[in-house]
């Protein structure tokens, strides 16, 4: 028997493992999980190497509540380590590791907006439990060994009779973690983090019909067999290659990851990168309306199929983290500030390469089937011109897709719209000017008398759309944007057959003296010059410039 100290440096690192990272300790059952599943994996390298001579096997990981004892148990059939492995990867290597990281923690503690998801490891597993059992046997040909820490320093290391390769971790968890023994508390947490892990996780058994024979009689009854609960899927569609996959497994991929979403999503765009970082992942497009609520269904972020988080703020575009999906990357940094995160070189490259690729799908969406894009317009919109307004590089592609719909659901890009209006609306300094409607319903008057006219009148509704137009009039020298309702439309220069109005000038006046007793005058003006429309018999303008004004500072800075 060998009995040690932890070499310490800290004067004792176990209280501190406890009360850190307080509400986030469920986090030591993804750690140790993916401490078996690395096990696993190395062995499946080292067989496929030929440097292990043994049979690789289906190995799984079982995770086993024994309540009675107060024990969690997490088994698994990797390579295993020797007496001297555990005395160096765990009482070394994995302190160490537990040490470093709380040193680095408590520095950054400061900044609270720390992402500590990873890096404490084995010695998680004090945050639950008061002691760990080890029980490990190597695939080498090495007496099996038995390491016990009740949570100090002090360890013991005997041999063991274990005969099956692999490792057991058994966890006495303690008086105040009792939650981590009940069934349904494991099982949220095999599903928060470990879903998509790449090797089978076993959690209790079921029942399962076996299937019905062909030649089977009518009161044929399904025989019963009991089964391993399988936890989780090992090949999630995102690991595959995008040729291997239809729109329908990405679909059902969808329905997997949000078993709650009833509705499709619209389209799904697959990331698949590895230089100059590693990075993999699908994305989906839901519906979206303008009054969007804040989501739980959000993109989940995956380091080698471990759940990490699904807050992707800093990693993925702003503009974009109101869509599904997941990325996978081992490339992010997750011990750091969101600051830091921000200004990491790596990240902001993610970042780019994910507004890239969106916008290559936007695009190729509109060029291959233009009529589908169109009607899914009004469901993504509000991210695109977000997106627009917020990402350069995104801006920059959007000329390409980004549409324009009128009034009556003609759908423009910009390059169209002003080759369509270039010669009909301008005003007089010579500009092109773009009408444009907030609300069908309510300017519909307006509508009519310019449609009169002959001019376009797109519907532009979202709530930035002030922003919007602001950026493009910035962009655009020789484009003004009016809405349908302002005093601006008088000055567009009248095709020759426009009549004006049919009042001699002296009713004209008295009209509109009449008028502006009744409107307030510093908001409002009133024109006469449609008088003979159908529609409406005179108009109440308000100037453009002040409108807007007021309405960017209602949605705030663009
Ligand atoms: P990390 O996984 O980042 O290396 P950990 O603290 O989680 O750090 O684990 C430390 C080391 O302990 C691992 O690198 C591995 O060598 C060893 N280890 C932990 N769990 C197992 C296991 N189930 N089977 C074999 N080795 C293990
Ligand atoms: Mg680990």
């Amino acid at each position: 028997m060998t009995t040690g100290k932890i070499n310490v440096s800290v004067e004792n690192i176990f209280p501190l493992i406890k009360k850190f990272l307080y509400s986030d300790h469920e986090i030591f059952l993804r750690e140790l999980v993916s401490n078996a599943t690395d096990a696993t994996l190395k062995l499946k390298h080292l067989t496929s190497i030929g440097e292990a001579k043994v049979e690789y096997g289906n190995p799984k990981i079982e995770v086993k509540i024994d309540k009675d004892n107060k024990k969690l148990h997490i088994i698994d059939q990797g390579l295993g380590m020797s007496a001297d492995e555990v005395e160096k990867y765990i009482n070394q290597v994995a302190f160490s590791g537990a040490e470093e990281f709380l040193e680095k923690y408590k520095d950054s503690a400061k900044d609270s907006g720390i992402i500590g998801h990873f890096g404490l490891g084995f010695y998680s597993a004090f945050m639950v439990a008061s002691k760990v059992e080890i029980i490990t046997k190597s695939y080498k040909d090495e007496p099996a060994a038995h390491w016990t820490c009740d949570g100090s320093p002090e360890f013991t290391l005997v041999p063991h009779d274990k005969t099956e390769r692999g490792t057991e971790i058994i966890l006495h968890i303690a008086d105040d973690s009792t939650e981590f023994l009940e069934e349904f508390k494991i099982r949220e947490l095999l599903k928060k983090y470990n879903k998509f892990m790449p090797v089978p996780i076993k959690f209790g058994t079921k029942k399962e019909s076996l299937p019905k024979p062909e030649d089977a009689p009518e009161d044929f009854k399904a025989e019963e067999v009991e089964v391993d609960n399988i936890i989780n899927n090992p090949t999630p569609a995102w690991t595959k290659a995008p040729t291997e996959l239809k729109d329908e497994d990405y679909k059902e991929f969808y329905r997997e990851l949000y078993p709650m979403q009833f509705e499709d999503p619209l389209f799904s765009i697959h990331l698949n990168v590895d230089y100059p970082f590693n990075l993999t992942g699908i994305l989906y497009f839901p519906k979206m309306s303008a009054d969007l609520q804040i989501q739980k269904d959000k993109i989940q972020l995956y380091q080698n199929q471990v759940f990490v988080t699904d807050n992707v703020e800093g990693i993925v575009p702003e503009f974009l983290v109101m869509l599904r999906g997941v990325i996978d990357s081992p490339d992010i940094p997750l011990n750091v500030s969101r600051s830091y995160l921000q200004s990491d070189g790596n990240v902001k490259k993610i970042s780019n390469y994910i507004t890239r690729k969106v916008a290559d799908k936007l695009k190729s969406l509109f060029n291959e089937n233009r009529e589908d894009f169109q009607q899914k317009w009004n469901d993504i919109k509000i991210v695109l011109e977000y997106g627009m307004l917020s990402e350069p590089k995104f801006y920059e592609k959007a000329g390409e897709f980004v549409l324009y719909p009128t009034v009556d659901e003609k759908y423009f890009t910009l390059a169209e719209l002003k080759e369509k209006i270039a010669a009909n609306q301008t005003d007089k300094n010579g500009k092109v000017v773009v009408l444009y409607a907030s609300n069908k319903e309510a300017q519909h008057g307006y509508i009519d008398i310019a449609k009169e006219k002959g001019y376009e009148v797109l519907l532009l509704d979202s709530p930035i759309v002030s922003h919007l137009i602001q950026k493009l009039e910035a962009d655009n020298e020789n484009l003004t944007f009016v809405r349908v309702d302002s005093d601006h439309i008088d000055k567009l220069i009248q095709k020759e057959d426009t009549q004006i109005s049919k009042l001699s000038e002296e009713e004209s006046t008295k009209l509109k003296t009449v008028l502006e007793e009744l409107v307030p005058k510093a908001t409002y003006t009133v024109q006469l010059e449609a008088m003979d429309s159908n529609a409406a018999p005179f108009m109440i303008t308000q100037p453009e410039f002040m409108r807007r004004m007021k309405e960017m500072s209602q949605t705030g800075g663009g």
